[in-house]
């Protein structure tokens, strides 16, 4: 088939069948000379979804996935994980079905990706050849930005904002807490990984001890001025747990300083808190792999053509994901998603030779404030002047003073959305 016989590919019908979800149909599959090589780093959200849309979307294409680990531990969902609603098991899957579609899944971590050799270096010595590589590695830390934190402190004070061992210790850690402790909880500065991420734990953690700890205390240093969500958090907490909660902000003297990990206190400005349990977040920059591979820019984040997502340093290099600098959209796994969507047709049309469509991207981020009590935000992105921005009109967060009823459904939608999306990624 040549590009003149296939069917007409407009962007209204890209736009439509996004829309519809019915964009993996899109694009059929067209015979190369010789099969375009695309590798795919990461296996989350943006990665795993990058590979299996781009091998449907165009199975002649040869895709490769190069994944640190084994199976892979969402963060969506983790927060049910620490508050004893869900085991871990519930979070974990694997790479078999990504396998059964022909995708090339490695398990290896990639030292570099090399855009001038066209190379995804591993740390077995071994290099993937590309035509275009997808980046999708997730996020690092400021570890230098916290004194007294760092990677040795965070095995006892941990972080948990990737999923995982830190899930469980911090599970382990509120379970062996006494009935009358102090959970210590700080979130980060902008921008971060899952704004709604801090909220949503604090929630789960106050359910927890509101079962079985009910004297226990809850103490949030934040470092910024207001949060995700934030009224509707509070709405909820005034109401299920009333009492339990101390939040300070930026101007409350709520910015960690300095961490001392013997004496379990963390030091603002003006004191110290001492906490029984303390989850400090740090500062958020692009995973390890994108400073080694130079598509950092002074922020610590990746600067990518925001249509295509290709790295503006680094031709044939696409960027996705947390990793992104892809504001106004969220750090979210569902964000990660939608873009893995778009790069996937883009990358399929770029390797016939054809100008990428402008698409649709969206967000809808769902957080429990209990098992019963759902809340959440949304929104549609378009492009102006080739950067994303948000659709006047079409997002919008749950109403403040809704029914019980209404917090219920949304619990239940917040779960239908876990399953669904990890099925559509890795089931
Ligand atoms: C507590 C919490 C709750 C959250 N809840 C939600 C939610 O409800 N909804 C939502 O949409 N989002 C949520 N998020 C955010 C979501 O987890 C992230 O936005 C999402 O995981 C980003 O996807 P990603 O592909 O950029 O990174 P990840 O999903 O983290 O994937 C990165 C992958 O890259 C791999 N990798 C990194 N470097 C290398 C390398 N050098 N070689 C090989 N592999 C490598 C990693 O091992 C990993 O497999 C939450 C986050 C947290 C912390």
């Amino acid at each position: 088939m040549n590009a003149a016989s296939e069917p007409k590919f407009t962007r209204r019908r890209f736009n439509a069948l996004l829309a519809t979800g019915a964009v993996a149909l899109a694009g059929a599959p067209y015979v190369h000379a010789a099969a375009p090589k695309v590798v795919v780093v990461g296996g989350g959200f943006g990665g795993s979804t990058a590979a299996r849309y781009l091998k449907r979307f165009d199975p002649g294409i040869d895709v490769a996935l190069v994944v640190a680990e084994r199976n892979f531990v969402t963060c969506p969902f983790s927060n049910t994980v620490i508050g004893g609603l869900n085991s871990i098991d519930h979070i974990t899957h694997g790479f078999e079905a990504l396998g059964r579609e022909g995708i090339r899944v490695v398990h290896s971590v990639a030292s570099a990706v090399d855009p001038k050799a066209r190379k995804v270096h591993l740390r077995d010595g071994a290099a993937l050849p590309f035509d275009r590589a997808i980046v999708s590695p997730g996020i690092g830390f400021r570890w230098d930005d916290m004194e007294g934190y760092g990677p040795e402190v965070s095995t006892r004070i941990p972080h948990a904002w990737k999923a995982g061992e830190q899930t469980l210790l911090l599970r382990r850690q509120l379970e062996a807490m006494p009935d009358g402790g102090v959970f210590i909880i700080s979130p980060p500065v902008n921008p971060f990984r899952c704004p709604p991420g801090p909220g949503e734990r604090i929630s789960l953690v106050a359910h927890y001890f509101r079962q079985h700890k009910p004297r226990a205390k809850i103490l949030v240093l934040d470092p910024k001025q207001k949060f995700s969500k934030q009224a509707l958090f509070e709405e909820g907490w005034a109401k299920l747990y009333p009492g339990m909660i101390e939040y300070r902000g930026l101007a409350d003297d709520g910015v960690v300083r300095r961490v001392d990990a013997k004496a379990m206190t963390l030091h603002t400005d003006f004191g110290e808190e001492r906490g029984d349990v303390i989850n400090l977040i740090p500062p958020q920059r692009a995973g390890d792999l994108a400073a080694a591979s130079r598509l950092t820019d002074e922020t610590g984040w990746c600067p990518v053509e925001q249509l295509t997502f290709e790295s503006t340093r680094a031709p044939g290099v696409h960027v996705i994901g947390d990793a992104a600098i892809a504001a106004p959209m969220p750090k979210s796994g569902f964000a990660a998603s939608t873009q893995a969507k778009v790069v996937a047709a883009s990358v399929s049309e770029l390797l016939r030779d054809r100008a990428p469509v402008e698409p649709k991207l969206v967000n809808t981020c769902y957080s429990l404030v209990a098992p019963d009590y759902g809340i959440t935000v949304a929104m549609v992105y378009g492009y102006r002047d080739g950067k994303i921005v948000e659709i006047d009109g079409s997002g919008g967060l749950s109403p403040l003073g809704a029914t019980e009823q209404v917090r219920r459904l949304e619990a239940d939608y917040a779960d239908g959305w876990y399953r669904s999306i990890s099925s559509d990624i890795w089931g």
